[in-house]
């Protein structure tokens, strides 16, 4: 299927070229023909003078300032016809290959989330089973029901993604703005991912009692996705760091981990929509591609950016800012 798109955007693009081409011809050699022309027509009206007339010369000089200024509104006509056909191509070729990618996101998007769907629902309907058909230890039923609940949260955090990103998309959504402490709604989140992975290590580096407003559903989502993340992504045994400081008037929210860090070239694309790094097929961890592109959309909304820098010495530092 991969391939097939493959083959038939470099079919697309290779018509495009040629079209291309061959409009840029046919342009230089209605130029030249017109040229020719015209050069022609000089000819001829000065063949037609008397050469007894005593004004020929004047004549002759007044025919050639007619050709020169007929090439010369050729010329720029040329270049102007030129420049709007090379504006054009350029506007169709970027407009085209967008759509392809998109097309492609699109498509790994429907896989990934045909998985991301199955997954949760098979391991849950699973658990349930053991629980239901054998007398577990109470260490052991513990252990199904938190990985139950584990995957109960996954789908919960996929379905809020999914619909949320629609309705932003679609202004649908309604947002609610109210004061709020933002110090403590960010520290609510990471407990209970405290709560969800009690075998991670986070760090909570939160500067008390910064108020801010903004509708609280979404920035847990926000943070949430950050924080899924770095779960995601960072080796289980490494710390996360989540950071909450005010100078000024600039609020920055930062989520660090040690994981293999975002390469320099890909820092911006991870914010566009269905986009993940690497091919879906040698992609080992699950996701959608939906997260960043929602924290992005979700920042932008509270007058504030996201952005992605290197961590010292490995890993990925997150960080929203809102300086407005
Ligand atoms: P998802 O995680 O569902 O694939 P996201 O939009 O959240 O989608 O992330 C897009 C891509 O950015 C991911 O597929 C992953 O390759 C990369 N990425 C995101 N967060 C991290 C991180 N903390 N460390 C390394 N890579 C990351």
């Amino acid at each position: 299927m991969y391939s097939l798109k493959k083959k038939s955007l470099s079919i697309a693009t290779t018509v495009y070229w040629i079209l291309l081409l061959y409009i840029i011809t046919a342009l230089v050699w209605w130029f030249i023909e017109l040229k020719n022309q015209n050069q022609q027509m000089t000819n001829y009206r000065i063949s037609e003078l008397n050469s007894k007339d005593p004004a020929i010369q004047k004549k002759k000089d007044q025919i050639n300032r007619e050709n020169n200024r007929k090439t010369t509104q050729y010329v720029l006509e040329g270049i102007t016809f030129l420049a709007l056909i090379l504006v054009g191509a350029v506007f169709i070729y970027r407009a085209v290959r967008r759509q392809f990618k998109l097309q492609a996101q699109q498509q790994n998007f429907m896989m990934a989330i045909t998985h991301e769907l199955k997954t949760p629902i098979a391991v849950t309907k699973l658990n349930l089973e053991t629980l239901q058909k054998h007398q577990l230890d109470e260490s052991m039923k513990q252990k199904v029901l938190s990985m139950t609940i584990q995957e109960a949260d996954r789908l919960a955090n996929l379905a809020n993604n999914i619909l949320v990103s629609a309705q932003l998309e679609g202004r649908n959504y309604k947002q609610a703005p109210e004061d709020l402490d933002l110090s403590s709604l960010v520290e609510t989140c990471v407990n209970e991912f405290i709560r969800r992975y009690s075998d991670r290590n986070f760090i909570l580096q939160i500067q008390p009692e910064i108020d801010f407003i903004g509708d609280v559903f979404l920035l847990e989502i926000m943070l949430n996705n950050l924080l899924e993340n770095a779960v995601k992504y960072a080796p289980a045994d490494r710390p996360v760091i989540c950071r909450l400081q005010k100078n000024g008037k600039v609020i920055e929210l930062h989520v660090i981990d040690e994981g293999p860090g975002i390469p320099d070239k890909e820092k911006r694309n991870i914010f566009e929509k269905f986009y993940r790094l690497g091919s879906e097929q040698t992609r080992q961890t699950k996701g959608t591609g939906l997260g960043l592109n929602l924290c992005r959309k979700i920042a932008h909304d509270h007058h504030g950016y996201i952005r992605v820098r290197d961590n010292e010495p490995v890993g990925s530092d997150f960080a929203v800012i809102f300086d407005k």
